[in-house]
């Protein structure tokens, strides 16, 4: 019997999340005394998970696997984990794990609970806490399947090093299905993604135009941050739709989120609820986003912004 996380990766780089769940994993496969297995496809470098302690990582290599495709990689993970006698599957709650959890969830019969924000509560039966109506509230769930699949939340468990010493086993052995081909995909280059953002610096209808936008750019690249942007400023194109966050647009999880300009409409918050510190800059000391905020500056961005990115600066230039 064993624990297996599939570590997700991306042009065969791990993502953050997959080190979150191989350490959700690690702890869960202490408390129940199973080996832990951690599962990747075209990764380039799977030893370097030994960091976050597997038995053994199982590495997928195969070059019909580069594109992404939800059957394809549901399949894959399915037959592996039955050949390994799975009981729990951990995975993150990614945009791709929306996509294949469930095929796998039906293909091996298994328990599936997406958005887990704690270590269980509960090992017999097993009980997670699952956030829910856009982090508003969390419901505790109680799986009693034979296999449970548990996707865990963007920086809801956190990183933990636990260094082992696996075995490394490649393989390609597997049911090829081709039925879906992906010939080609576009993909934004040169930005921090949304998904997987430490920060995110968000912009709205307050900085008036698309040409302010340095503004927003510049704190980003001070922090290393992700730029999004409120549903109008998209709709408006003065940004890409694929940094529209909130109920319509992707949900954020990130340890802190910078709001500047945005009211703190409903719908925008539906989609940041997540994030941990929320620090909010308008010049209407009574927009909504405040009863949100961790911290607030009422001000104007076009004064605030400038000083803050000088100070950042200043700040980075003496560590
Ligand atoms: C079905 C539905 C789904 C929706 N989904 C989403 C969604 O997913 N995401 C989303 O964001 N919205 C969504 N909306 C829209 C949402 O209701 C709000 O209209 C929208 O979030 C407001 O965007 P905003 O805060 O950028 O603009 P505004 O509401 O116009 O707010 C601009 C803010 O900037 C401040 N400001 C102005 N000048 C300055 C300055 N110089 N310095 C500092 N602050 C300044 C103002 O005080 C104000 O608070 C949805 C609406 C509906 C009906």
């Amino acid at each position: 019997m064993a624990i297996v996380v599939y570590a997700e990766s991306q042009n065969g780089e791990f993502k953050k999340n997959a080190f979150e769940a191989l350490s959700y994993g690690k702890l869960i496969s202490k408390n129940t005394n199973q080996d832990l297995v951690a599962l990747t496809i075209n990764a380039k470098d799977p030893s370097s998970l030994a960091n976050y302690g597997p038995d053994k990582i199982l590495s997928i290599i195969d070059s019909s696997l580069d594109q992404f495709t939800a059957q394809n990689y549901a399949n894959i993970i399915s037959q592996y984990s039955k050949d390994l006698n799975v009981t729990i599957l951990v995975m993150s709650s990614s945009a791709d794990s929306k996509y294949i959890a469930p095929l796998i969830s039906v293909q091996l019969g298994a328990g599936l609970a997406s958005n887990v924000v704690s270590e269980p509560l509960n090992y017999n039966p097993l009980k997670v806490k699952r956030s829910c109506f856009t982090n508003k509230a969390y419901n505790h769930t109680v799986m009693k399947s034979k296999i449970n699949i548990l996707c865990v939340s963007n920086n809801s468990f956190g990183v933990n090093e636990s260094k082992s010493d696996p075995e490394i086993i490649k393989s390609n052995d597997f049911i090829k299905d081709d039925k879906i081909k992906v010939e080609a995909i576009d993909r934004l280059s040169g930005s921090v993604s949304i998904a997987d953002a430490d920060i995110v610096v968000s912009g709205g209808r307050g900085l008036k135009g698309p040409e302010n936008w340095h503004l927003i750019e510049d704190l980003a690249s001070t922090l290393g941050a992700a730029t999004a942007c409120s549903k109008p400023v998209s709709d408006m194109g003065w940004r890409p739709h694929s940094e529209h966050v909130g109920q319509t647009g992707k949900p954020v999880a990130s340890n802190l989120y910078i709001a500047i300009g945005v009211s703190g409409a409903i719908q925008h918050l539906a989609g940041i609820n997540a994030s941990k510190v929320k620090v909010v800059i308008n010049n209407d000391s009574e927009a909504p986003f405040f009863k949100a905020a961790d911290y607030g500056i009422v001000g104007d961005a076009f004064d605030v912004v400038p000083k803050l990115i000088e100070k950042l600066k200043a700040f980075k230039g003496r560590q």
